[in-house]
């Protein structure tokens, strides 16, 4: 058949707008996009059949129906949404980090439905600062004179330097000259806030003369950075913060503490290792002290800067802010979550992420052991299970080289079935709630600890049972 008489059977949009499947196809998903995707479909098709005119669907318009349809579900399937993180790092960036309390979750969809008091002061019937939401639970909680908040920890760091530092330079010690993931590099923040950066010290010592030095030398702030994702270890030496504090008030210059991670209370309460809080931080002497929120914080993601009231002041009235604000549905959740703050001995329970990291092996033990015959009968003959001990770590850079001990169901892909250990874990991030492990050894590591409901884990496992055919 010649190719123009095979692009002639291509129905009309409009026909098959009009059929039944059309007309189904409009009432699921609105017209625009129902032409949209015919139009996508019908121009596949016909370019389709411009290169091979033989490869023709047996019947065109059910064909084009049921591409659209599927193009539609796709469209149409939300592309962000909740997976298991089963990786073993707790509070793991490119999943999200910090799950939210159910109390801060209900904050966040109690403001978004309709109006809120997000700058409204309501006991004055006039304007109010969104700030004000948080402030006070802030200073509370670490001791600060002033407090404000932005989208996120580098937001904050890069507001911080550039309202009290601009054109002006600031000291660093060269082992603090970190990357985080995600392109955060200090010296490329540094120029990008406005300030020259003065490299102090060497990558694994520096001393106080180092830093007084560069104070001889004019700058107007000093500045620690947490070294969040490594530990450097040996012949090191580094400044304890109370003498660059002291260092600091001397010479009447600003000492700016970038936490990162930012342990609102002492971690060795969930069994953790010791991290700096920033009630620490302030008493030892800086003037503004920038972390995550949603890090050991355990809340939403935001940049939390804490110090004295001339500095945030400075912060607050930089236009900047404006530019690196948070939205309502983040102050709620943050204020929901200080509530909880409030009350430090039943953090273990009411923040999901402490409780995650607090979790004892023997709890997560006895639970890979109840869900190994059930994870094995969902894989039939794909691969074997095991029970395995295994090192969970907190992750976003909090505390670096602790590990905790966990357990593990490992999936060894079974060579009788062909498959491999890369398509298995297709397998499992192709499930309705994608389950998302880590590869060791060809093997498919569930760290265990970071889940909390295993009867939704094991029903979410059916749709693998009825796809899995290896
Ligand atoms: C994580 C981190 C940041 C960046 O914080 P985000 O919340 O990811 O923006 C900055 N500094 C340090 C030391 C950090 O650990």
């Amino acid at each position: 058949m010649a190719s123009g008489s095979v692009q002639r059977e291509i129905p009309s949009i409009d026909r098959l707008l009009a059929s039944d499947a059309g007309k189904s196809l409009i009432e699921q998903a609105g017209r625009d996009l129902a032409v949209a995707m015919y139009r996508d479909v019908s121009g596949d098709l016909r370019a389709r059949l411009q290169r091979k005119p033989d490869d023709k669907p047996a019947d065109i318009e059910s064909w084009l129906h049921e591409q659209a349809s599927v193009s539609i579900q796709t469209l149409l399937t939300p592309s962000l949404k909740a997976v298991l993180n089963l990786t073993g790092t707790v509070l793991h960036t490119n999943l999200g980090r910090a799950p939210l309390p159910e109390s801060c979750i209900e904050a966040v969809v109690s403001v978004s439905r309709g109006a809120s008091n997000l700058e409204f002061d309501l006991h004055k019937g006039s304007r109010g600062d969104r700030d004000d939401h948080i402030e006070d639970w802030l200073c509370r909680l670490t001791g600060a004179e002033a407090a404000t908040v932005v989208n996120n920890n580098a937001a904050a760091v890069l507001l911080t330097l550039n309202s009290l530092a601009s054109r002006r330079s600031v000291a660093v010690s060269r082992g603090e000259l970190i990357e985080i993931g995600g392109s955060f590099r200090m010296p490329d923040i540094m120029k990008r806030a406005g300030c020259k950066l003065v490299e102090v010290g060497t990558t694994n010592r520096t001393h106080l003369k180092d830093y007084a030095e560069a104070v001889d030398e004019g700058v107007v702030a000093v500045m620690r950075v947490h070294t969040s994702n490594y530990k450097v270890e040996g012949f090191t030496s580094e400044v304890p913060d109370t003498e660059l504090g002291k260092l600091a008030k001397d010479n009447d210059i600003i000492f700016i503490n970038d936490l990162g991670s930012g342990a609102l209370v002492d971690m060795t309460r969930f069994g953790l290792p010791t991290e700096a809080t920033p009630a620490e931080a302030l008493a030892e002497g800086a003037d503004v002290v920038t972390f995550s929120g949603d890090k050991l914080l355990g809340g939403p993601q935001c940049g939390l800067i804490v110090g004295t009231r001339k500095s945030i002041e400075r912060i607050r009235k930089n236009p900047m802010k404006r530019a690196l604000r948070c939205d309502k549905m983040t102050l709620a959740a943050l204020e929901a979550i200080f509530h909880l703050y409030a009350d430090p001995h039943r953090l273990a329970e009411t923040v999901p992420s402490l409780r995650i990291l607090g979790r004892s092996a023997d709890d997560i033990q006895e639970l890979a052991q109840a869900l190994q015959g059930q994870v094995q009968s969902a894989l039939a003959s794909c691969a074997e299970v095991s029970v395995e001990s295994c090192n969970s770590q907190i992750g976003s850079g909090a505390l670096p080289v602790d590990r905790l001990p966990s357990w593990a169901l490992v999936l060894h892909p079974l060579a009788s079935s062909g498959i491999k250990v890369a398509q298995l874990a297709a397998k499992f991030r192709e499930l309705k709630v994608p389950v998302i492990g880590r590869i060791r050894d060809d093997a498919l590591w569930f760290d265990l600890r970071c889940l909390e409901d295993a009867d939704a884990f094991v029903s979410n496992l059916s749709t693998l049972k009825a796809n899995a055919e290896c």
